[in-house]
């Protein structure tokens, strides 16, 4: 038999086309800018830290650039405590797999060993603490309700991504009670954990609010942000989370976000950092002012770059938890 043209087509092995490099899922380039927000919101917030909104009128008219400065006397593009413990315990979880107390507790010490530039009262105590009794979990007290823990929650929200949301509360436990053991700075980190991953999924922002803010303002009252404008926030995790609720589900675009909850002056490094964060999840990278990104520090963009990446990827590892529909 003559091997025709079209018999060889025809025996020929079937040419499969090289499946196309598998697209980053959306998720993962949304937990990057959920980072990058988190550190800039830190950044562009710690220059007016402490100053009430008339004082940040006067000297900056409106406070939109990161500049440095501040009571820290920081140079422009560098971060405080916000961002530099959360990557201390995004560290602390991709070394062990998984969030566990004594490794977090471990991680904020050497953190704290390391001279910061800034660190919080109670966290501090019960640092010191810890170094002393080698127990990972501070005694409960109704007075550690500063902003602490919620603050560094978001390596909890990313290992923790497609998990149920025991799995969630639980983790994130281990490592806030390190510094902060208290019921409302629990109740403000599993809120923000949850709108985090609601967002990273691509949820909408107002279900997110009735799902999340909504449902802790009933479970807890004082949390209620739909009233007054809260400005010149105190380091009080309620104050904290009012600013930035009503500055999140009030504004719609990342830069209006961030610049609307730094100028309520107070604790803005800390409330810039988490509405950044949040931001970051709900708009992606393409939200983020280019000339805000390029301010950060190098060093600190790469560290939030490759920690959320790795994070997310060590959660995709993980048996995922049916999703629920969005
Ligand atoms: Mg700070």
């Amino acid at each position: 038999m003559f091997w025709t043209r079209e018999l060889i087509a025809r025996n020929a092995p079937v040419r499969r086309r090289a499946a196309p490099p598998p697209g980053e899922p959306p998720h993962l380039g949304r937990g990057v800018a959920a980072y990058l927000g988190l550190a800039i919101g830190d950044a562009l917030g710690a220059t007016v830290e402490f100053m009430t909104p008339n004082e940040i009128r006067q000297r900056h008219g409106v406070h939109d650039q990161i500049t440095g400065g501040g009571w820290l006397r920081l140079k422009a593009g560098r971060v405080t405590d916000d961002t530099t413990m959360s990557l201390a315990l995004g560290d602390a979880i991709l070394a062990t797999g998984g969030v566990e107390a004594t490794a977090a507790a471990r991680a904020f010490d050497d953190w704290m060993r390391a001279k910061p530039v800034d660190i919080g009262n109670t966290v501090r105590r019960n640092l010191v603490a810890f170094r002393q009794t080698g127990n990972p979990q501070a005694p409960a007290s109704e007075h550690d309700a500063g902003n602490g823990a919620a603050m560094r929650v978001l390596p909890v929200a990313l290992a923790c991504y497609g998990q149920p949301e025991k799995t969630c509360i639980f983790a994130n436990r281990a490592q806030a009670h390190v510094t902060h053991h208290n019921v409302l700075s629990d109740a403000a980190c599993e809120t923000l954990i949850f709108m985090v991953q609601d967002l990273l999924a691509g949820r909408d922002p107002i279900d997110v609010e009735r799902r999340r803010a909504e449902k802790l303002a009933s479970q807890h009252p004082v949390f209620a942000y739909d009233k007054k404008r809260c400005e010149n926030p105190s380091g009080y995790v309620v104050d904290t989370l009012k600013a930035v609720l009503q500055s999140f589900f009030a504004t719609e675009s990342f830069e209006d976000c961030l610049v609307d909850v730094v100028n309520r002056g107070g604790d803005a490094d800390t409330t810039g950092a988490i509405a950044g964060m949040l931001a970051g999840a709900r708009y992606g990278l393409e939200g983020i002012p280019r000339r805000w990104l390029a301010a950060l520090e190098d060093s600190t963009r790469q560290a939030c770059e490759r920690q959320a990446k790795n994070l997310l990827l060590q959660a995709g590892m993980q048996p995922q938890a049916s999703p629920t529909p969005a």
